[in-house]
Order: C-alpha cells, then sequence, then structure tokens
C-alpha cells in the first residue's frame, strides 16, 4: 500500500553538505527548491534554500542530490548533540567500513615491440622528432605554435587522434608546460615542441616538474634572441638549459642532436631518460636542424609504456600516490634537494659524445647541433693542408661529456669552439673542465649570432689565421 504524502518523510539540509550543485532544483516536481543567495561561512559555498509547503515527500531530490550528507529525508526533528550539531549518521552505516591498507602499486612495465623493416624516409627534423617521440610511446602532446617548431606539433595534432591520443594547443606555452605536469603525473609520456622565447615561458613549469620529480620531453628548436629575435637558427639558449631551468635547484639531461636521423633517436632516447631518472629531458635542436630534411631510418623496435609505480593513476593501488614539489618544513626540502643532487650525479653517466678524425689531432674542434656540420667540413679543408684537425661533438650539453674530452687533452695544442651563440658552449666546456681539474687549452672562438651560422670557410681561416684565448 502507498505511503501517503502526508506521511512520507520530507527532505532535510544541512547546508555545510551542500555544494550548490542544483541538481535538486531540476529533480524537484513541485518547486520547493530554490537557488541560494548566501555564502555558507563554513564552506565558501551558497547552499540551495528549501520550502517544503507544496513538498509531497517524493525524494526525488534526495536521490539527486550527490552530497552522502547534503539532502537526507527526515522525519521529526533534527537531532542535535550537546554543542547544537547535526546528529550525523555513522558513516559505517552509509558505506560500509572504511577500507584500509591499500595495496601499494606495482610498476607495469614497459614493452618492446618489433617493428617490420622499412626503407629509409627523407624527413625533416621536426618530423624526425615527432616519429621519434609516437616510436617511444608518447601519445600526449601539448603546444603552443612557435616558429620554427611548429610543424612537429602540427604533425602530431593530425596523427595523436588516430592513435588514440590528444594534442592540445593549450593558450600560452605557460599552460602547455602545466598540461605536461598534469598527464605527466598520470605516469603518461608527454613532450612539447617550442622555440626559444616559448622555452622561456616554460621555465617555471619545468622547475615544478623537476621538483615534483615527473618525466616529459621538451624539444627546444632554437632561434635568434634577445626577445622575440628571429626565426632563424641560433644556440642562444644553451645556457638556459645548462645552468637556468626555472628556479631552484635544477638540472635536466640535455641532447643535442646533429641530424634528422638524431632528432628521430635522441627524441626516442630523451623517454627513456625521463622516465629513469623521474626528470624532465631536453631536446636542444636549432632552427635549422628542425627545417632540415636527411635521410631517416625506422629502429628495429618501438616502445609499448607501462605504468609506472608512482602514477597518480585513479585507481585503488595508486591511490595512496601524491605528486607535489612542495615541501614547507625546511629539513624536508634540504633532504629534497639532496636527493635531487644526486640524481643530478646519476645523470652524469648518461654523457655521451662523437668524434671525428681525433686519433692524432692537437687541432680540436668542438661544436655540437648543425654548427657541428659546418665543422666537420672544416676538419676535412684543414687535413687536405696538412693540418692535424679533429671534431669533439658534445651530445649530451648538460652534463658535459668531460670524461670523452679528457683523453685528447694531452695531444691537443689548441681547442676551436665553434656555435651560434657568444660562447654559450664554451663557458659550459671551461666549467666542465675546471670542475675535472684540468687544465683548459688556448681557445679560438668561432662565433656568429642573430640566427647566421658559423660557415666552414670561416672556421678554416680562424684556425689558419691562429690566435687564441
Ligand atoms: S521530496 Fe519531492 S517534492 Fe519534496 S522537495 Fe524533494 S523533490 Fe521536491
Ligand atoms: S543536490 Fe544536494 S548538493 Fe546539490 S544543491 Fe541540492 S542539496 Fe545541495
Amino acid at each position: 500500500m502507498a505511503i501517503p504524502a502526508s506521511q512520507r518523510p520530507k527532505p532535510f539540509l544541512e547546508p555545510e553538505y551542500c555544494k550548490g550543485c542544483l541538481r535538486c532544483i531540476d529533480a524537484c516536481p513541485k518547486e520547493c527548491i530554490t537557488e541560494g543567495d548566501a555564502i555558507n561561512a563554513a564552506t565558501g559555498l551558497v547552499p540551495v534554500n528549501l520550502n517544503l509547503d507544496n513538498c509531497n515527500g517524493c525524494q526525488l531530490c534526495v536521490q539527486a542530490c550527490p552530497e552522502p550528507y547534503g539532502l537526507r529525508p527526515q522525519a521529526g526533528p533534527v537531532a542535535t548533540d550537546a554543542h547544537g550539531d547535526f546528529d550525523l549518521e555513522d558513516p559505517k552505516n552509509l558505506f560500509g567500513a572504511k577500507e584500509t591498507g591499500a595495496p601499494v602499486a606495482k610498476a607495469q612495465p614497459s614493452e618492446e615491440i618489433p617493428l617490420p623493416l622499412g626503407q629509409p624516409m627523407v624527413l625533416k627534423g621536426t618530423y624526425a622528432s615527432a616519429l621519434g617521440a609516437l616510436l617511444a610511446g608518447c601519445r600526449h602532446v601539448f603546444g603552443y605554435p612557435i616558429t620554427p617548431s611548429t610543424e612537429g606539433a602540427e604533425l602530431m595534432a593530425k596523427v595523436l587522434p588516430k592513435l588514440d591520443g590528444a594534442f592540445v594547443q593549450a593558450v600560452s606555452e605557460v599552460a602547455a608546460i602545466n598540461m605536461m605536469y598534469g598527464c605527466s603525473g598520470a605516469g603518461l609520456p608527454c613532450m612539447t615542441f617550442t622555440s626559444s622565447p616559448g622555452f622561456s615561458l616554460m621555465l617555471e613549469g619545468i622547475s615544478y616538474m623537476i621538483g615534483a620529480e615527473l618525466p616529459g620531453v621538451i624539444v627546444n628548436v632554437m632561434r635568434g634572441g634577445p626577445g622575440l629575435g628571429n626565426i632563424a637558427p641560433e644556440q642562444a639558449d644553451l645556457k638556459l638549459m645548462t645552468r637556468g631551468l626555472g628556479h631552484g635547484n635544477t638540472h635536466a639531461i640535455v641532447l643535442a642532436p646533429a641530424t634528422p636521423q638524431e632528432m628521430l633517436d635522441l627524441s626516442r632516447k630523451a623517454f627513456e631518460l625521463s622516465f629513469k631518472y623521474r626528470n624532465p629531458v631536453i631536446i636542444a635542436a636549432d632552427g635549422y636542424l628542425g627545417q632540415m630534411t636527411g635521410v631517416v631510418k625506422l629502429p628495429a623496435t618501438m616502445t609499448k609504456p607501462g605504468l609506472p609505480e608512482w602514477a597518480v593513476w585513479g585507481d585503488r593501488e595508486h591511490r595512496g600516490n601524491l605528486i607535489c614539489s612542495i615541501f614547507l618544513s625546511e629539513p624536508d626540502l634540504e633532504a629534497h634537494n639532496v636527493k635531487l643532487l644526486a640524481k643530478y650525479d646519476a645523470m652524469k653517466a648518461e654523457a655521451m659524445f662523437d668524434t671525428y678524425r681525433t686519433g692524432d689531432a692537437d687541432v680540436l674542434l668542438v661544436a655540437c647541433n648543425t654548427p657541428a656540420r659546418m665543422a666537420k667540413g672544416a676538419v676535412e679543408d684543414l687535413r687536405a693542408q696538412g693540418i692535424k684537425a679533429g671534431l669533439f661533438r658534445p651530445i649530451t650539453i648538460w652534463p658535459f661529456p668531460i670524461e670523452g674530452l679528457k683523453p685528447l687533452l694531452p695531444q691537443v695544442k689548441r681547442l676551436v669552439m665553434v656555435e651560434a651563440s657568444p660562447g654559450q658552449l664554451e663557458d659550459e666546456l671551461r666549467l666542465a673542465l675546471s670542475h675535472a681539474g684540468l687544465a683548459c687549452p688556448p681557445i679560438t672562438p668561432v662565433q656568429r649570432y642573430g640566427g647566421i651560422l658559423p660557415q666552414q670557410t670561416e672556421i678554416v681561416a680562424a684556425v689558419l689565421k691562429g690566435g687564441a684565448r
């Protein structure tokens, strides 16, 4: 037998538990509930108002309310305790006993999937980098367009929806890097493409990612500066990437490709390193390399990423995880810095370099990115003129591969620093020599700026002319 309306309990609202979602207003057929107009001091939210004159106790509003202590059927007077607070029902009666001792998440390992043998492709650097990221399992890219990096993001925007991934064009570089923070916090490989002014805007977010120990790959296709500068190639951000990654005690591995093939290979490698160390990794490309096309071969495998145990994934196993870079207690923050310093120290094992004709070289050219290609040509020209020249090419700018340079130093009479910046690479080399306790040979700088790269002929001329500092 149906209960008469007069005997059905009418709803009761505890304002502290109303979040003002207004679902109950839509649910009520008698228009008993209206939008509130006063902020509740305890919650900062605006609870709804009830006028139950026409209420028939149908309970539709109670069912619509998502808050367990929001709208409740309440027969008779409301029970309160000695302090006048509402006598709430024990949550155990509503939800059962609280689960304790949630299982600790285990890492789900990544898998290497064999790729069929394909023909080499001719790709521009930004495309090759995007392809390397896709092969590393990256399916989430966040970015803001900026020349000369845009094509990488543009390719991802076309491809990712077909691969069950997502590309989000953010409102700014600041938003893009913070979207990476969120995506990476869920344990997913993610990246961005940017160029010098955009990279500057990302620095605060990079510092947060380092502090929260989050992986992520940032491809910086460097252009001329300062300020907006121009869109031609420069190695303008080497110092920023090696010594200035936002506030605090920050470092990230910086990889410097010199060919489209390395744009692919090092972009892929960057994801591996990024997850290995739980730290962002930066690809330092230059505008020329981003636009330059070259033959690119695919690797033998691609990666299906796993899920790290630290991910904030949203299931029961990962419930205890927290991603955060804030440590309010000084000893805690100092301990966190000590941990980061130890991690930076471990990253030194990843130092990479390449050499060309250095066996008997007493004039050693040092260059990275596109200038290394001009320097390589200069080595050939100088050898043809009887000068024992060689090339040392750092592939990691940070950590600087000092252990690779060290065995060459006893035979070297002069270093020739070839770079598209006013000595940013030279500064990094001098620091590395100093920290290693090694004497610095005389240095001949060959520098161009503003979007002009050092040319092969001027490198040769500088070596022939001599002079060093
Ligand atoms: S019980 Fe029914 S009539 Fe009463 S306020 Fe809720 S929805 Fe409206
Ligand atoms: S449905 Fe519940 S939480 Fe939402 S406004 Fe109504 S009483 Fe408040």
